[in-house]
């Protein structure tokens, strides 16, 4: 199946083409068409299956009009266990933000540097990604509103839980607006996970890979 039957404009196809993506991987084949329907997705896949574009290339199409908008609020978050995701995620978002017409701001923003410098870059930030303690700093000051969250996207959630993150992810998803899209990915699903997943995830497309 080429990537041109799955709902992506021709701009973003370029890019690929210049990424050499050929052919969509098997989480990319499932997890874009429904994502670019709005519906919420439990991908249980390890790093190397394509699971980054998987989420990244639908989120920008989906962004598209909220940003012509000129929306001022962060309209996507991903969550992650650590900076290099974090930067990893980022460079994603950048390299397919390329492809799509209006731009789209992403920041990635992670513990052990400076929270000054990313106080003043969340300034007009569309997709914003987060390890969940720098975040709450954030929030606790005030810099960040999450009102108008529309998709969440909790990237390698079973590294989050074992990295004791679960209070923060838990206290962070209370503060989000309850209708929004959830997308959770994870090598692995643990009772922990499942009990997650229940709450968070309503009718959503499960894929294993
Ligand atoms: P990930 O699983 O998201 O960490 O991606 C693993 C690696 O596979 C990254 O270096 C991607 O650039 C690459 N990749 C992802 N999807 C494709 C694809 N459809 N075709 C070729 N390479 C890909």
């Amino acid at each position: 199946m080429p990537f041109t039957t799955l709902g992506l404009i021709p701009e973003l196809l370029r890019v690929l083409s210049d990424q050499k993506y050929t052919e969509p991987t098997p989480i990319q084949q499932a997890a874009i068409p429904a994502i670019l329907n709005k519906r919420d997705v439990l991908g249980i896949a390890k790093t190397g299956s394509g699971k980054t574009a998987s989420y990244v290339l639908p989120i920008l199409m989906n962004l598209q009009k909220a940003v012509a908008l000129k929306n001022r609020h962060v309209n996507v978050l991903v969550l992650v266990p650590t900076r290099e995701l974090a930067e990893q995620v980022k460079d994603v978002f950048q390299t397919f933000g390329k492809g799509v017409p209006v731009p789209v701001k992403t920041l990635a923003v992670y513990g052990g540097v400076s929270i000054n410098p990313q106080m003043t870059a969340l300034q007009g930030t569309n997709v914003l990604i987060a390890t969940p303690g720098r975040l709450l700093e954030l929030l606790e000051m005030n810099s960040v509103y999450l009102s108008s969250i529309e998709t969440l996207v909790l990237d390698e959630a079973d590294k989050m839980l074992n990295l004791g993150f679960k209070e923060e992810v838990n206290k962070i998803i209370a503060l989000l607006p309850e209708k929004r899209q959830n997308i959770l990915l994870s090598a692995t699903l643990n009772q922990d996970l499942q009990l997650i997943h229940q709450v968070l995830l309503h009718d959503p497309l499960v894929i294993k890979i």
